[in-house]
């Protein structure tokens, strides 16, 4: 599977997933110019992307929506929520309604998909996670999840993910500059708040339940331009990775350009244990 991150923040979202004979795009925060621009400058393509999985409908992820599925021709995966929602609409023969928990399929490909929902303040968001399966020499899975815009994180969170090999996780800001900067208070009070957005500690607590043996890649995302910076969101996460003798690398995510493209491949995990414990947590 390869993962690139084509933009992260307030300003856009937008992610390529590569994998099993099916790519598709996640987000649609940029136009389509620029979005392809970017995926042209990682060294990879959005034009023969399968589908257009939206996670939410804030216009920095659903803005671009109706566009891109136009000119790309591509179905719009999201919930009901989501879609009715979205400002700019995809034709409605584009329209796929989607249900958090279920596994979906791309096409006929080995590349799969599953909504999980999230509290946020828009109508009914989710995160994506991908598998592709029969990966490597076809015995192997690999797994990623796009975590972000949620206000905190619910008990049983965690565990919808599994054994994930690359993690894009919120660290959206750091609590004392929130409150110490220039937003006025009820936009602090909604950042902060139940169903806003991910501070650097609630990023590094939620990492901490998802880490283990088999990540290797972990991706800080959706970091305010204003209430953080890219060292205090990297020093929460790298105690966290260090406290459990993590070896995952430590990517941080931009607004202003793309990120590398990620390429994973199964791990070492024994087949039977990965069913093992993927049984285990699901
Ligand atoms: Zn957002
Ligand atoms: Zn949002």
């Amino acid at each position: 599977m390869r993962v690139t991150i084509l933009s992260s923040g307030s300003g856009g979202n937008c992610a390529l997933i590569e994998g099993g004979g099916a790519s598709v795009l996640v987000d649609a925060g940029l136009p389509l110019k620029e979005t392809r621009a970017r995926a042209l400058a990682a060294g990879a393509s959005i034009d023969g992307a399968d589908a257009l999985l939206v996670t939410h409908e804030h216009s920095d992820h659903g803005g671009c929506a109706g566009v891109l599925a136009r000119k790309l021709g591509v179905p719009v995966w999201a919930t009901r929520g989501t879609h009715d929602g979205i400002r700019d609409q995809p034709p409605a023969e584009q329209r796929i309604e989607i249900v958090a928990g279920c596994w979906l399929r791309v096409g006929e490909s080995d590349l799969w998909a599953r909504a999980v929902s999230l509290p946020h303040d828009a109508a009914e968001p989710v995160a994506w996670m991908f598998e592709e399966r029969n990966a490597g020499d076809g015995t192997g899975s690999v797994r990623a999840a796009i975590i972000t815009d949620l206000g905190h994180v619910p008990e049983a969170l965690a565990d919808q993910f599994g054994l994930l090999d690359l993690l894009v996780l919120e660290f959206n800001h750091d609590v004392q500059m929130l409150m110490t900067g220039p937003y006025p208070w009820p936009l602090k009070q909604r950042v902060r708040g139940d169903f806003g957005h991910l501070s650097n500690a609630q990023g590094a607590q939620l990492l901490a339940q998802l880490c283990h043996a088999r990540l290797s890649h972990v991706v800080l995302a959706h970091l305010s331009e204003h209430n953080n910076t890219q060292r205090l969101a990297r020093e929460a996460a790298e105690a966290v990775l260090l406290e459990q003798q993590s070896g995952a690398k430590l990517h941080i995510g931009s607004v202003q350009r793309p990120l590398g493209t990620i390429s994973l491949q199964p791990g070492i995990v024994p087949m039977q244990r990965w069913r093992a414990a993927q049984i285990a947590l699901l």
